[in-house]
């Protein structure tokens, strides 16, 4: 059995730009500032981290800490609707059929991404993925990626009561971030080029696979 740390953007699925429509929402609410993700490039990183980016973009500082939180209680009142009505939204080929195949096998399932634990939540029942997951670590138990996959190995742990060895968690992402994430906790990492990051730098970050799709792990 292996304990699988599955990333969801650009891994299992795409919101479509879902996330900044709520996110940009959310900047008019607070600071009456538009188009505050335009520049920034969110793959791979945790919402704090995005919305330190949107901040420094459209308002030119970093935020304070409690600012975070009243973007990302904003940012839930709008993606919802976001989600919902997102015209791109897309489960990515492959996503389903692995989730399966890796629970026939007797695999344990769990998150592990930049979104807070709500978000994921509704990016993944709105692509009918949730129930493959027991648990997951999320963008609001650390801003920091590596923190948050050892925080999904631990609740992985947790699950199973009893302790796993770093050979026994596999992560798996769609960017050199979710690698190096996995490399600071001592695991192995699948990486999916799902065209969301550039394809060299990807093979360059030293994933121990490249897979098209979740379906050929
Ligand atoms: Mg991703």
């Amino acid at each position: 059995m292996i304990v699988y740390l599955i990333d969801i953007d650009g891994t299992l699925l795409l919101s479509g730009g879902a996330g900044f429509v709520a996110l940009e929402r959310a900047f008019v609410d607070l600071h009456g500032v538009g188009g505050a993700m335009r520049t920034v490039r969110p793959a791979g990183k945790t919402d704090p981290l995005i919305i330190d980016e949107g901040f420094r973009a459209s308002l030119g500082r970093h935020p304070r800490p409690e600012e975070v939180d009243a973007v990302l209680e904003r940012y839930l009142v709008h993606l919802p609707t976001a989600v919902r009505e997102s015209k791109r939204f897309r489960v990515l080929a492959g996503a389903r059929a692995g989730l399966d195949g890796l629970r026939a096998g007797g695999h344990l399932l769990a998150v592990a991404t930049g979104n807070i634990r709500e978000a994921a939540r509704m990016k993944l029942e709105r692509a009918e993925l949730a129930e493959y997951f027991v648990c997951g670590g999320y963008g609001d138990d650390s801003a920091d990626r590596a923190e948050l996959v050892g925080v999904a190995a631990r609740r992985a742990a947790d699950h199973l009561h009893r302790r796993l060895r770093p050979d026994e968690v596999v992560v798996v992402g769609d960017t050199p971030r979710d690698v190096r994430a996995a490399r600071d906790n001592g695991f192995a990492c699948i990486a999916v080029a799902s065209g969301t990051v550039d394809r060299a730098a990807l093979e360059a970050s030293g994933p121990d696979r490249i897979v098209e799709g979740l379906d050929e792990i």
